[in-house]
């Protein structure tokens, strides 16, 4: 099997698989090449599950990653290469795929905020501010000064799982960490939290696309 092998300054040895299906193994600089082939066969039924996984979020999304689609609100609709940008209901225009991130953060920022001021409401969760950015490796965050910025990706996302990741970030205004606590309180509001994570993580390919 091929894979990256980063050795650092580290204790334990971990493996990862990105959506792209690259494998990188991170070791501690004085352990064996032999110990690390071991290491790496002891996971290869794991590899072979995220692959498969990873297969099948290519498979299923393929008119998305060939930019024939874009999501808006979990709904996939034509994406149009046309001489103007423009969101409709059932299609999106854009003068060339480089536009997209623009005419989204534009189009859906106000709308975004508000979704995230209205569940600070209902939660009864003060936040100081939202606002909107493009990430690549996270759906929202959390500051200790009480703003929140949400991933403009988002607004491709059905409303179960925007709801999700802004509730998540309002629980981090009580608990700022993962901690048992924090998770309790997520599952006060959302009972359902652990099946919307992994319907979320399905989502994760967005966070490269654009
Ligand atoms: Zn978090």
């Amino acid at each position: 099997m091929n894979y990256k092998l980063i050795r650092s300054n580290r204790r334990t040895v971990s493996i990862s698989v990105l959506q792209d299906n690259s494998v990188t193994v991170r070791c501690p600089l004085t352990m064996s090449e032999s110990r690390v082939e071991q290491f790496v066969n002891g996971k290869k039924e794991w590899i072979d599950r995220v692959i498969k996984a990873n297969a099948k979020i290519c498979g299923a999304n393929l008119p998305v990653l060939e930019f024939k689609e874009v999501l808006i609100k979990g709904t996939r609709v034509p994406l149009i290469i046309s001489d103007a940008n423009a969101v409709t209901q059932s299609a999106v225009f854009v003068k060339s795929k480089s536009n997209i991130k623009r005419l989204y953060i534009n189009y859906f920022t106000e709308e975004l905020r508000s979704a995230g001021f209205a569940l600070s409401e209902e939660l009864n969760i003060p936040a100081s501010d939202f606002s909107v950015k493009a990430y690549k490796s996270r759906w929202g965050c959390c500051k200790r000064d009480g703003k929140i910025i949400l991933n403009y990706l988002l607004a491709m996302l059905p409303a179960e799982l925007l709801r999700y990741v802004i509730v998540h970030e309002l629980c981090h205004r009580i608990y700022f960490n993962h901690s048992k606590e924090f998770w309790n309180l997520v599952g006060r509001f959302e009972p359902h939290y652990k099946i919307l994570r992994n319907k979320l993580k399905a989502f994760n390919y967005l966070t490269n696309l654009y």
